[in-house]
């Protein structure tokens, strides 16, 4: 059902039912596809990457709007299937440091803790993409998790465990509270960050039982929301949001700056402040990374200092995040608007790493690694 124009009537995509949508076939029978998609053209992407759609982003999306902010996230694009130079399917350099399965070590404080790779919606822009979904890098088994473990126990120097994935909202709280527990009983971990999307794409998840399974006894837990539109932060997400604060756990936001979603002075002010009203603390606006097929989402890092430097100093400095690059290759981020990032005149930007290494951005096409998945 697609490709003849239509009006669908507002409010109806609502009713399609409380399932996550996980098909191009399914989001065309929820009358969510654009009216000049094809959707034999829409199924190769969904064969390519993986897909979801939750009921609480089915309902948010205007199928009557070519340019809906929130349908770009979500729904597929035959853009994606063109792979451009100078992409990489680890953009980040996640793999290059790995010491063990689930775990990622870049800067000498912290570490990431991938447990799963499996999310509640699949972002069209994911810089993971590679990695997440049915066909991604799975679960941590048992024996891999008490690995990563061992690994974070065995190193004084991690102040901080930071998991994500995938979201890490999508276990069990029964899963979540054993690692919560397990992280708890390290001594020197005194900081647990969960990088989640669930507050917002399944705000009913957040209840009681989950709340309590994210708080490490005698820690500090963080929840770092990534949300990239204020229209996300519906009545039911910052009700699910406030449940989290109210029980002691502190929030802060990651956004990315996408083109034709959130490239707009206004609407990053409008999300900023809803986030600030709503005791979440802007943290991070991400540069978008150089995962495969996601060109049409990239600005230049010109475009997005221009736009950070329009809301600087018109909205509380409360409403600022911090406009970070991810550096190419796991090199660690760099705030753009900082002397160690340099525009030059032949048009790339010189970037100093924290160690002191220098790279050109964007970086040369040669540096691109295969997609594994052809
Ligand atoms: S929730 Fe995060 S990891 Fe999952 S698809 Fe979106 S950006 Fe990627």
């Amino acid at each position: 059902m697609s490709g003849a124009a239509r009006m669908i009537p507002a409010g109806s995509v609502a009713s399609i039912g409380a399932r996550t949508l996980r098909s191009v076939a399914e989001l065309d029978d929820a009358l969510l596809l654009p009216p000049d998609a094809r959707a034999e053209d829409l199924a190769r992407v969904g064969e390519r990457y993986a897909v979801a759609v939750t009921p609480a982003m089915a309902a948010l999306i205007d199928p009557n709007d070519p340019s809906d902010p929130i349908a770009r996230q979500f729904i597929p694009d035959v853009a994606e299937l063109e792979a451009l130079p100078g992409e990489q399917s680890d953009p980040i350099g996640d793999l290059a440091h790995s010491p063990v399965p689930g775990i990622v070590h870049r800067y000498p404080d912290r570490v990431l803790l991938k447990a799963v790779h499996v999310c509640p919606v699949y972002c069209r822009f994911c810089f993971r993409r590679e990695m997440v979904g049915p066909a991604g890098l799975g679960t941590l088994t048992t024996e891999e998790l008490d690995r990563a473990i061992d690994y974070i126990a065995g190193r004084p120097e991690i102040w901080e465990v930071i998991l994500t994935g995938g979201d890490p909202l999508v276990l069990s709280p029964r899963r979540l509270r054993e690692i919560t527990q397990r992280l708890a009983a390290i001594g020197h971990v005194r900081v647990v960050r969960f990088h989640t999307r669930v507050p917002v794409v399944d705000p009913d998840k957040v209840d009681a039982g989950l709340v309590d399974a994210l708080k490490a006894s005698g820690k500090t837990t963080y929840v770092a929301l990534h949300a990239n539109h204020p229209r996300e932060l519906t009545a039911d997400a910052r009700a699910a949001c406030a449940r989290l604060i109210d029980a002691g756990i502190a929030m802060i936001s990651q956004t990315v700056l996408l083109k034709g979603v959130n490239d707009d002075a206004d609407v990053l002010t409008a999300l900023m402040r809803a986030f600030v009203e709503n005791r979440i603390r802007p943290y991070y606006l991400h540069h978008p990374d150089l995962a495969p097929g996601t060109s049409h989402f990239r600005l230049g890092l010109d475009e997005g200092r221009a736009l950070v430097e329009q809301m600087r100093g018109r909205i509380s400095g409360l409403c600022q995040p911090t406009y970070i690059l991810d550096i190419p290759g796991g090199y660690g981020k760099v705030p753009v608007l900082s002397p160690a990032v340099r525009e030059g005149d032949d048009g790339c930007f010189r970037i100093r790493d924290y160690r002191g290494g220098e790279h050109i951005y964007p970086p040369p096409a040669e540096s691109s690694v295969a997609n594994e998945k052809g």
